[in-house]
């Protein structure tokens, strides 16, 4: 058994008018292959959704601001196609750069404010980048629903933006992220971590769990935050981009702790950036028996 494959948007296009004709319903799920259990999860959660699922796999080469993380970026097409198969996916779309990109390709999409800070700072032309291909990809499968990871959070909150913004009619569909059993979100960069950086990296998401639930207790954020930023560096990382707390779907900068938010953070451990977030918001008075519940990091590392 295998998964098929196809290479160009002609093919996708036939394939995908053919499930048009017998009335199936269809989802997406957008990735750069090496993929993971945190990938196949949201393929899982595609097939409960949708009669047909395609999963895209492309390194995005407009969103690498650099070129040395480009090309070490993992492909292992055979393997992921391999990994497919038990779930029942459908389609596997692999363009290659010339097939997205054409020599005379001229468009950016663009998505402000939402793009801006956070991985936007440290990562210039990454958000339109990812914009540009994500667009792409929903008008070429014309889906129903499109499947993205708050694992990586800023760009599921500009995919939706943008879905919004330009009117295309399709539901994106958030999934959580997937852990390692110690807490560490589940990346293709994983790979990259030596034996010794494996073992500090899960400290990332539990000061992430520990800082959101201090100020869900009413910790003052910008102390709260500097405890953390210490706490990860006296850890092993070797560097802190951002450690923010940003309003949940406006991804705006908060001073207090006065509505539902993420805690979202970007490290370095060696040569390796990870990322990660978690959500919090305010418990004000409320008793304890709900305190924990309120803290939905806390449930998203106990998964
Ligand atoms: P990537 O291949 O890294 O571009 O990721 C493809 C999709 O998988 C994106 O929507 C990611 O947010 C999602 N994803 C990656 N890692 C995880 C994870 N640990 N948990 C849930 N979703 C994830």
């Amino acid at each position: 058994m295998s998964v098929p494959i196809v290479r160009t948007v002609a093919e996708l296009r036939t394939v995908v008018a053919g499930w048009r004709r017998s009335g199936a319903s269809i989802a997406v799920v957008p990735t750069m292959g090496a993929l993971h259990e945190g990938h196949l999860s949201l393929v899982r959660a595609a097939l409960e959704r949708a009669e047909r699922v395609v999963v895209t796999l492309f390194v995005n080469p407009k969103q690498f601001n650099n070129a040395a993380d480009l090309a070490a970026y993992p492909r292992t097409e055979n393997e992921d196609a391999a990994k497919l198969v038990p779930l029942g996916a459908h389609l596997l779309y692999v363009p290659d750069a010339e097939e997205m990109y054409s020599a005379d390709f001229a468009t950016t999409v663009s998505v402000s404010a939402i793009s801006e800070g956070l991985c936007g700072a440290f990562r210039p032309g990454h958000f339109d980048g990812v914009a540009t291909v994500v667009a792409k990809l929903l008008l070429q499968t014309s889906a129903d629903f499109a499947f993205f990871g708050e694992k990586d959070f800023q760009q599921l909150q500009l995919v939706r933006r943008m879905v919004q913004d330009l009117d295309i009619p399709i539901t994106i569909v958030p999934y959580p992220t997937v852990r390692e059993a110690d807490g560490l979100a589940l990346s293709s960069r994983n790979l990259r971590l030596s034996p010794a950086e494996r073992t500090i990296a899960p400290k990332l998401a539990s000061v992430l769990l520990d800082t959101a639930e201090r100020l869900a207790r009413g910790s003052p954020v910008l102390p709260t935050l500097d405890e953390a930023r210490a706490a990860i560096l006296a850890a092993g990382y070797r560097e802190v981009e951002y450690l923010e707390l940003r309003g949940e779907t406006d991804l705006q900068s908060m001073a207090s702790l006065d509505r539902p938010a993420r805690l979202l953070v970007a490290a370095w451990l060696g040569d390796t950036r990870l990322i990660d977030n978690v959500a919090t918001s305010p418990i004000g008075n409320w008793p304890d028996s709900q305190r924990s519940v309120e803290v939905e990091g806390a449930k998203q590392l106990r998964r």
